[in-house]
C-alpha cells in the first residue's frame, strides 16, 4: 500500500509536480481501512472521525496526580485505530504523521493555556535511539503544533543523556525510577517562563515528570503538558 508524504522545503517542491501527477492515477491510500485517503495522505476522513478524541480537555485530578505541570492534556484515547498511527510514526518511517496529527492538536488547543507560550519542546530522544529511528517522534508531533500557533518548537535546550530501557512493561514506580536523572538541560541553556512539553504517548506521565521538575527548578513558571494519545480512559 503506498501513502504519501507532505512536501514542504522548497526544493521537494520540484518533486511535488511529479509526485503529483502520480498521485492522480495512483491516490494516496488510507493505511488503516485502505481506500483513497483524501484528508491526510494515510488516514481517510471516514477513519479521521472515527479516532476517539476526548471532547473535553482531559486535564484531570487522574493525570496530574503528583505532576508539576500546571496544565495536562491529551488529545486522543489510545484505541487501537491510534495505537496503528502511533506504531506508524514510531517503527515504520513515517514521520509525517506525527506532523499531520500534530496539525490537528495544535488547531484543536489553538485557544487553550498550552498555546500560551514561548516554545514548544519535544521530549529529546536519545541520540542512539534518535539515529536508528532518523527522527524523533515527539518533535515531529510538536513541528505540526508549531506551525498551526506559530510558536518555535526548541529541540536544544534540553538532552537526554542516559539511554533508558523501555518503558513498556514497568510499573508507575519502576517507570519514575527508570527515567530519572535520564535529562539536562544543555550548558548555557536559558530556560523560557512558559514552555509547552510535547510527548507521543501518556501513560503515567513519568517521562513529562521528571521534565517538568528538572524545568521547574531552573526557572520556568508556566508548564503545559501537550500528547497526541493515553491508555488513560476514565478520564
Ligand atoms: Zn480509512
Amino acid at each position: 500500500m503506498r501513502t504519501g508524504r507532505p512536501l514542504s522545503s522548497p526544493a521537494q517542491k520540484v518533486t511535488s509536480f511529479f509526485s503529483g501527477i502520480i498521485d492522480f492515477f495512483f491516490p494516496p491510500l488510507c493505511c488503516i481501512c485502505g481506500k483513497p485517503s483524501e484528508h491526510y495522505p494515510f488516514l481517510c476522513a471516514d477513519c479521521l472521525r472515527s479516532c476517539t478524541e476526548f471532547a473535553d480537555v482531559p486535564d484531570t485530578a487522574l493525570m496530574r496526580r503528583e505532576h508539576p505541570a500546571d496544565y495536562v492534556a491529551c488529545m486522543y484515547y489510545f484505541d487501537p485505530l491510534i495505537q496503528k498511527l502511533v506504531h506508524l510514526l514510531k517503527y515504520r518511517d513515517m514521520p509525517f504523521v506525527g506532523e499531520c496529527l500534530g496539525e490537528r492538536i495544535g488547531t484543536c488547543f489553538r485557544d487553550k493555556p498550552p498555546a500560551e507560550c514561548d516554545i514548544l519542546l519535544p521530549v529529546p530522544l536519545h541520540p542512539q535511539r534518535r539515529r536508528e529511528r532518523g527522527y524523533n517522534q515527539s518533535a515531529c508531533i510538536a513541528r505540526g503544533i508549531a506551525k498551526i500557533w506559530k510558536v518555535p518548537m526548541e529541540t536544544r535546550l534540553l538532552k537526554r543523556c542516559r539511554n533508558t530501557r523501555s518503558q513498556t512493561k514497568l510499573n508507575r514506580e519502576e517507570r519514575r525510577e527508570n527515567i530519572r536523572g535520564a535529562f539536562q538541560l544543555r550548558k548555557s541553556a536559558k530556560v523560557p517562563e512558559r514552555i509547552c512539553i510535547v510527548d507521543d504517548v501518556f501513560t503515567t506521565g513519568a517521562t513529562t515528570l521528571e521534565i517538568a521538575g528538572l524545568l521547574r527548578k531552573s526557572g520556568a513558571k508556566q508548564l503545559s503538558i501537550l500528547t497526541l494519545a493515553t491508555p488513560v480512559k476514565d478520564q
